[in-house]
């Protein structure tokens, strides 16, 4: 076994291998950018060297920075984790002239399955099933749009590079495709230096199961059953499952020995998946699946698999990466239960789940109830640099119900203020009656996107609490300074105040009334209310309200207060009422870059008339597309900026010209 390593990655992937590499006496090498200096990676390993600023290619992806600090620390092997390095051939082949191990497969495994359309074509011949379509070298449009017409429509056109949903555009006619083909094609191009596509039959009602597969250098390959993935926005991943709800014996083993036929296709050493997409339209059937590619690496999601079968696939990654054979023979393995995961994003859902970024000015993960993975701690930014995930939450139960319910608890224990996150979104989908009753498929969220983002409104409760903290009236008492514990009392203080919230984007001012002794009248929309604090501890607030006790938590941070009541967390502005004037009509007539990002396409110049909703500019950051629109009917005022511009969070970028009354 390996005596040290070095870990090529960040975030929660980074700490969880080190995690194991602890477990089995193995030392740690960190690596890391100018943006992580103070991340939990850094902290938690045995040694750490920074390898260069913040983009990733000038650091995580720098192979020669890498490989010079295994030299100088003495690692002996390296652990990709997943993303970054970790499906890229050249940089185990440079490992491999460097005398260092790869803790994954071979360089020409990786080749195999590194493109989509050359993936195809193996598993063909090693007679696994693939989904119909086009996958050969001819790449001119008018060409593939013929393919796409044999096929039939609808069609998906996938970058042959693709990977995490990126570079995939779904296609209903030929009406559509040739714009459809130059967006996949821009997307491959920019992820992955590779615009080359291939064509799918796109299957209307399908799911995603995957099949976890090992390999070792002795020739045996085994499979740790499968993973449900179909719960999916934008082909990427939300909430996976294992084991897969209504699957078969029969299907289970016909998927498995697909997945081992695929892995012993490439003689696979180490952790794989192999993908399949299931056509469900009449039900999961044993003769309805088909390869989609293989992941030739961890995965996100392999936390569910390890919860279900007990076994610790990063362990069983480092044992065969040093040469020893698989720890278990396929007859040895068997899972119990049912496991869930929800990846915990900084992303705002209602605002079509766009990247977030900010401090974690307050962070509580529900370690008790569930299994919590995650690279970042309370203080820690979220950075337009690298994936906003914040943590994945792996549920464990005896039944899926069970494991369901306490994904659900634990979700909603999870408190983030700071930035804000899909933890509503996950939640949402928890109570879902399809998805609690196992009728899973990728189109689940796009049919029931507004029902599962839809914010609840914030309870009277909470806006109280909100109100007498932002007035300063829920300090903990200390008991030596009577000026404290009788806060509202205060000599100098009125005890008739007025606290200036926003909420939803409104203003209310809330009146409040010091009563004595902590209690005070609250006047809200349906009158005023007494509201007695019991107990203040950190935030945790334990109140009496008309004879009934709760509980709820306030975080105080930079732009406001988040609270968080019974399960649901509610931002609160702190307006400072100098500049409200300033700032009330500036909404609704702006487009403001809501992240750091390139403006990829601009449609709009000045004097255009737009209508409500219509697409103006593709903003792409972090690698994905995001389409700005009008925020109303009108006319384009100014346009601020070009194609090709950098842009920065909050950065207008064009404006409407004022609504006069003839235009309205
Ligand atoms: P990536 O490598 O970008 O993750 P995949 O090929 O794994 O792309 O596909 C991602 C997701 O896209 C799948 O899980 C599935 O939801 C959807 N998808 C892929 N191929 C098809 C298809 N032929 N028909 C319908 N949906 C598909």
């Amino acid at each position: 076994m390996f005596k040290k390593i070095l870990i090529a990655n960040r975030g929660e992937i980074a700490c969880r291998v080190m995690e194991t590499a602890a477990k089995l006496g193995i030392r740690t090498v960190a690596v890391y950018s100018d943006a992580d200096a103070g991340a939990k990676h850094v902290a938690m390993a045995d040694e750490a060297y920074s390898i260069g600023p913040a983009p990733v290619a000038e650091s995580y992806l720098k192979i020669d920075a890498i490989i010079e600090v295994c030299r100088q620390s003495g690692a002996e092997a390296v652990h990709p984790g997943y993303g970054f390095l970790s499906e890229n051939p050249d940089f185990v082949d440079a490992l491999d002239r460097a005398g260092i191990a790869f803790i994954g497969p071979s360089a020409a495994s990786i080749r195999a399955m590194g493109l989509k359309d050359a993936a195809k074509a193996l598993m063909v011949k090693s007679g696994v099933p693939v989904v119909p379509g086009y996958h050969g070298d001819n790449q001119e449009a008018d060409f593939l749009k013929l393919q796409a017409g044999r096929i039939g429509y609808p069609v998906l056109i996938k970058a042959r590079a693709g990977g995490g949903g990126k570079g995939m555009r779904r296609v209903d006619g030929p009406q559509d495709f040739a714009e459809a083909l130059r967006g996949a094609k821009r997307e491959g191009e920019a992820s992955f230096g590779d615009g080359r596509v291939l064509i799918e039959k796109y299957l209307t009602m399908p799911r995603h199961i995957e099949i976890q597969v090992f390999g070792d250098s002795h020739g045996n390959a085994v499979h740790l059953f499968e993973r449900d993935c179909s719960l999916q926005r934008r082909h990427q991943k939300v909430i996976e499952e294992a084991p897969a709800p209504g699957m078969s014996e029969e299907m289970r083993s016909a998927m498995g020995k697909a997945a081992v036929t695929a892995a012993r296709a490439i003689d696979y050493c180490g952790a794989g998946t192999i993908e399949f997409i299931a056509d469900v339209s009449e039900g999961l059937r044993a003769d309805r699946f088909y390869f989609m590619e293989m992941n030739t690496r961890l995965q996100v999601e392999h936390p569910v698999t390890e919860m279900i079968t007990g076994e610790d696939l990063v362990e069983w990654q480092l044992r065969v990466a040093s040469g020893e054979p698989l720890p278990k023979s396929q007859e040895d393995l068997s899972f119990d239960g049912w496991a869930f995961e929800a990846r915990l994003y900084a992303e705002d859902a209602p605002k079509g789940f766009l990247p977030a970024i900010g401090t974690l000015e307050h962070l509580a993960l529900p370690e008790t109830s569930a299994r919590i993975d995650s690279g970042v701690r309370a203080g820690d930014d979220i950075t337009p640099y690298y994936d906003p995930m914040i943590a994945k939450i792996i549920a464990h139960g005896p039944t899926r119900e069970a494991a369901l319910g306490k994904l659900l608890a634990s979700l909603e224990a999870t408190e983030v203020a700071g930035c804000v996150t899909n933890a509503g979104f996950l939640a949402a989908l928890c109570r879902h009656a399809g998805f609690a009753g196992g009728e899973v498929d990728t189109g689940l969220i796009d049919r029931d996107l507004e029902e599962l983002i839809a914010e609840p409104a914030m309870p009277e409760d909470a806006i109280a609490l909100a109100a007498l903290t932002a007035l300063g009236l829920t300090r903990p008492a200390r008991g030596a300074d009577p000026f404290e514990t009788l806060a509202g009392w205060l000599i100098w203080s009125a005890s008739r105040q007025f606290a200036l919230l926003e909420i939803a984007g409104d203003r209310r001012d809330v009146e409040v009334h010091a009563l004595g002794n902590r209690r005070f009248a609250v006047h809200l929309e349906d009158g005023a209310r007494d509201y007695a604090l019991i107990e203040v501890d950190a935030g945790a607030i334990t109140y009496e309200c008309g004879g009934r006790r709760a509980r709820a938590v306030v975080a105080s941070g930079r732009k406001g207060l988040t609270v968080f009541m019974g399960g649901h967390a509610y931002p609160v502005g702190l307006p400072d009422t100098l500049s409200a004037d300033e700032e009330a009509g500036a909404a609704g007539d702006q487009l403001i870059a809501p992240m750091p990002g390139l403006v990829k396409v601009l449609t709009a110049k000045t004097g255009d008339a737009v209508t409500k909703g219509q697409p103006l500019l593709v903003l792409e950051a972090m690698k994905m597309e995001h389409t700005l629109r009008a925020p109303r009917d009108g006319a384009i005022g100014e346009v601020l900026v070009s194609e090709g511009d950098q842009v920065t969070d909050g950065t207008l970028l064009l404006a409407l010209a004022e609504e006069t009354d003839a235009a309205a």
